[in-house]
């Protein structure tokens, strides 16, 4: 499969027909255990479904050929995902590095799961190379990034900071939920590992949590794959299924909610409601040429402020009809948010706050010219 483009492994990696009946979609394999050829004698390696069960090993292997990796683990959620990679390769007295911007939930889970069970953890802005330098001791064991980050759609240079992470040692992950693989394969710009909320682009319809770890080579393969085992926030059968059907899609639907979020940004940046668009795909984004590098698009996902303040950012999230309000993102249908209130309340008050008066869209597939006739009417409601 890695001789062909990305649009097509995304739909035959792992998506071998059924060989007993042909069905030209592998079964979904709701079962729990597998019956033994006598004690040990399992069948293609499958015993119980904790270890390993064939459609989450078929969602694996496209995980694997999205990201041009060795191999791929799927879980319940992206942070079930993030944790089983963290108790893999840290131990007591270990540090992270992470970027100063990462999803709250990151942060949450290093600096109040991990945290009193030893391990450390230093917020810098990872466009700073000084500082990402400083913050580097004898300790760290991983630096951790996001790109483009969340909410604020900051870019970082994944080559040049793997770099110095690389000098110092440390493991180099990357959290590819909001490029999606189809944009930006972290793996070749010299990411160690990759992590994904599936939950988001990969399944891309709302309808399943999911997470992975891919891995760019076999190292850490085993100490991963063990608390995989050994804790067992596995993916449920139907729930991989859902994720490799929504995966097949990928490559168009991504080109779309990125073609409708570069629209959308253009029309904001002429509208003086917003006094700052922030999104990768504009020339005025400070990093939009490192952007135009790494990636093969820029994303559907884009941040808003009103010039008005936060109780005008707040009104307007709740004015809005087509892009509904809620939590999430990467699906096909528009959803708008209030970061501070919602997806980062966790890290109000942290070095991971969020301006109190930006808004976070979610840009789905619907046709552009009612979600930009929607924000419009929204703008109108709120009269700001
Ligand atoms: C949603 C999200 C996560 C966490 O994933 P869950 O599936 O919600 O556990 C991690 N990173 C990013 C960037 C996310 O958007």
């Amino acid at each position: 499969m890695s001789e062909h483009s990305f649009a097509t492994r995304a739909i035959h990696a792992g998506q071998e027909p059924d060989p007993r009946t042909g069905a030209i979609i592998p079964p979904i394999y709701q079962a729990s255990t597998h019956v033994q050829d006598g004690i040990g004698g399992f069948r293609e390696g499958y015993e119980y479904n904790r270890a390993g069960n064939p459609t989450r090993s078929s969602l694996e292997t496209q995980l694997a050929a999205l990201e041009g990796g060795a191999s791929a683990l799927s879980f319940a959620s992206g942070l079930a995902a993030e944790d089983a990679l963290l108790r893999g390769i840290l131990k007591p007295g270990d540090h992270v590095v992470l970027g100063n911007d990462v999803y709250g939930g990151t942060y949450r889970l290093l600096t109040r799961v991990l945290a009193p069970w030893g391990i450390e953890t230093t917020t810098v802005e990872l466009g700073d190379l000084d500082e990402v330098r400083a913050a580097i001791r004898p300790e760290t064991k991983i630096v951790w990034l996001e790109t483009p980050s969340n909410p604020l759609l900051k870019i970082v240079d994944i080559a040049v900071v793997a770099e110095v992470a690389h000098a110092a040692g440390a493991v180099v992950v990357v959290d590819n939920t909001f490029a999606s693989p189809a944009l930006q394969q972290p793996l070749a710009l010299g990411a160690d590992l990759v992590v994904h909320s599936t939950t988001k682009y990969l399944g891309g319809h709302s309808d399943v949590l999911g997470g992975a770890v891919v891995f760019g080579d076999d190292t850490h393969f085993d100490a991963i794959k063990f608390q995989q085992f050994a804790v067992g926030a596995v993916s449920a059968p139907l729930d991989a299924w859902l994720t490799t059907r929504g995966i097949k899609t990928l490559a168009v639907r991504v080109r779309q909610h990125s073609e409708n979020a570069q629209a959308i940004a253009e029309w904001a940046e002429s509208r003086p409601e917003f006094e700052r668009v922030f999104y990768p795909g504009l020339a005025s984004h400070p990093g939009h040429d490192i952007a135009a590098r790494q990636m093969s698009g820029f994303g559907g996902m884009l941040s808003l402020a009103l010039a008005a303040g936060p109780d005008a950012a707040k009104a307007f999230a709740e004015s809005t009809e087509i892009f509904q309000l809620a939590e999430s993102l990467g699906g096909v249908e528009s959803l708008i948010g209030y970061p501070p209130d919602m997806t980062h309340a966790s890290v109000r008050g942290t070095a991971l706050a969020v301006p109190e008066n930006v808004v976070r869209l979610s840009v789905g597939i619907e046709d552009v010219r009612d979600l930009i006739a929607d924000l419009e009417q929204g703008l109108a409601r709120i009269g700001s």
